[in-house]
């Protein structure tokens, strides 16, 4: 069996080992036949029933979703069942065969082939993600359609024993719950990018994945011997024996690794040199609270709210009300049993729009989104600040605000703010009347012009995720230019260096919320950057804090200070790699 290797976009670290599993693409076996005019009725039915019976699935996998599974999985969900409610998908097929003779599966296939072709005109990210939904929600009627399971349950046991890798063209979120009972142990997909949803529930699951391998589907076969390098994106396929066991070897030290980190779940985030570091959790939803402090975390530094918005994106009428959205801030607040729960007011538009911001905009990632939103829908924004405060009676919570760039928008966020707390005090409501309010510092403008914000706020938050896009000028879920994000550009490390100085100068706390404070790599570059307070997803919380307790800090400081003075890509590479020997 031939060997080799493929590269792709690494999404999800760790090693796996197993036997390839290939889910075919049900198009593939889709044959294209006129019907006659007798027969339209009884194929528009066949095309009906497999409709009703998907929806049936996806309700009943939303059900059944455990409490453990992601977060995002249900709301990934919930955007599938909204599309195969909607009439171009659910009755447009059925006109194409009334009108067209064409059989059930290929009429689908027809309105599939043009929605996706009308999405690919359309140059923005947030929709290149819905159309690989729509994508799936069609191949999941297919397979109703040919009866074939093509999936998961297909495996026989002996190779479930084995261990399995799935290979496919793209998996769809509900597919991956169920791989999430049995012994998969890694994911190859051709499709997909860094935020993909394959992407998303991977990490969250902690399984090793490797997306964008182009052809990963056709070039592998099944029972192909497989490793995923998750951290690397490299997938080796039929590897020599000799490469085999020396990924077994590593794959076994990492388990290790893994184990002994379980054990330093209670131990404080300390250094060396004895500095206390605040290891926060990212959370997405309130059920995310319980491994957050599973993982030892001292509080939640950044609750995307948006995520209760999910879900019901073109419904905007369908927002979730005050008291929906108190109950959930409750939860949150009440589940972290008294350590500080960050919530980040709705971060709408770009890759994830409500109704109106998806309308115009030709760049979404500089248009109408997070505060610039809500400044435009004050009533909206009222409600989500007046739920927040309420929650604030039930335990410490910080409300902070996304995509600050001018002074005028932190005074309008802190008279809604004053607004709705007027309001509370007039219905009689309780909530936290000394509540702290803080800045996401993730546009360039914001990290330039610091004092504007040190004056009127409590605290800031480094989004390095967005800060990256705009400083760089790379949009960050096209993988067109994914090799143009590095977050060891000097200009990142100024902007990183002037902000955490200038806050504690100010005696202003400043937080990294963005991806990069979860990067191991990089966690001594941020302590000696003067960093203090860390969040980041759960699954990260352990390994970062065993960097900090090796870390010492008084012997990163200077050799960090000598880094910002470096401007060549290789000398700043190397100067952070030797960060990792002190
Ligand atoms: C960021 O931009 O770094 C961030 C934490 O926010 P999000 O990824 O939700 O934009
Ligand atoms: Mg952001």
């Amino acid at each position: 069996m031939a060997t080799f290797s493929l590269h792709g976009i690494p999404v999800s670290r760790g090693i796996a080992i197993g036997r390839a599993h290939l889910l075919r693409s049900a198009a593939l076996d889709v044959k294209h036949y006129l019907i006659s005019q007798e027969k339209i009725e009884s194929e528009v039915q066949r095309l009906s029933n497999a409709i009703a019976q998907v929806h049936e699935e996806l309700q009943t996998i939303r059900k059944d979703l455990s409490p453990e599974a992601p977060s995002e999985l249900g709301a990934f969900i919930d955007v599938h069942v909204l599309i195969l409610s909607d009439p171009i998908v659910s009755e447009q097929p059925l006109d194409i065969i009334r009108s067209r003779y064409y059989n059930a599966e290929w009429a689908l296939l027809t309105q599939i082939d043009a929605l996706s072709a009308q999405f690919d005109e359309i140059e923005d990210a947030y929709l290149r993600e819905r159309k690989n939904d729509i994508l799936q929600v069609g191949e999941r009627i297919l397979k109703a359609l040919l009866g074939s399971a093509n999936s998961i349950s297909n495996v026989s046991e002996p190779e479930i024993a084995s261990q399995i890798i799935v290979v496919a063209h793209d998996i769809s979120p509900a597919d991956m719950l169920q791989f999430r009972d049995r012994s998969f142990v890694g994911f190859v997909t051709d499709l997909g990018g860094q935020n993909s949803h394959t992407a998303i529930v991977a990490r969250s699951l902690d399984i090793p994945a490797a997306v964008g391998m182009s052809n990963a589907s056709i070039l592998i076969n099944q029972n192909d011997w497989v490793i995923i390098d998750g951290d690397a994106g490299v997938v080796i396929v039929n590897p020599a024996s000799v490469v085999l066991d020396q990924y077994r070897e590593n794959q076994n030290r990492l388990l290790r690794e893994r184990k002994k980190l379980g054990k330093l779940k209670k131990t404080p985030a300390i250094t060396r040199d004895g500095t206390e570091i605040h290891m926060l959790a990212n959370i997405e939803l309130p059920e995310d609270c319980s491994s957050a402090l599973e993982a030892g975390a001292v509080g939640v530094g950044l609750f995307r709210s948006e995520f209760l918005f999910m879900g019901r994106t073109g419904y905007a009428n369908k927002l979730p009300s005050e008291d929906e959205q108190f109950e959930s801030y409750r939860k949150a607040v009440v589940a972290m049993k008294g350590k500080p729960v960050t919530i980040r007011t709705l971060d709408v538009g770009a890759d994830k729009p409500l109704d109106k911001a998806e309308e115009t905009a030709l760049n979404p990632a500089l248009g109408l989104r997070a505060i610039r939103y809500c400044l435009a829908e004050p009533q909206m924004f009222l409600t989500q600040l007046r739920a927040i405060l309420r929650a604030s009676a039930y335990g410490p919570i910080n409300l902070l605000i996304p995509m600050l760039s001018h002074a005028f928008e932190i005074d309008q966020s802190l008279l809604l703010i004053e607004q709705a707390k007027t309001q509370l005090r007039a219905e009689k409501k309780k909530f936290d009347e000394k509540i702290h309010v803080g800045a996401m510092i993730e546009i360039p403008a914001a990290a330039l012009t610091l004092p504007l914000f040190i004056k009127r706020l409590d605290f800031l938050s480094i989004g390095t995720n967005d800060l990256i896009q705009y400083t760089l000028a790379i949009d960050r879920v096209d993988h067109e230019v994914a090799h143009l994000y590095d977050p060891l550009h000097p200009a990142i490390l100024q902007l990183l260096a002037t902000t955490i100085s200038a806050g504690a100068k100010a005696g202003v706390p400043v937080a990294v919320c963005g991806e990069v404070a979860g990067d191991i790599k990089l966690t001594r570059l941020l302590l000696g950057l003067g960093l203090r307070e860390f969040s980041m997803h759960p699954a990260q919380l352990l390994s970062v804090k065993q960097e900090i307790l090796n870390s010492d800090i008084s012997e990163i400081e200077p050799q960090v200070k000598k880094i910002l003075k470096l401007y060549e890509p290789e000398a700043i590479a190397e100067a952070v790699e030797k960060l990792q020997s002190l």
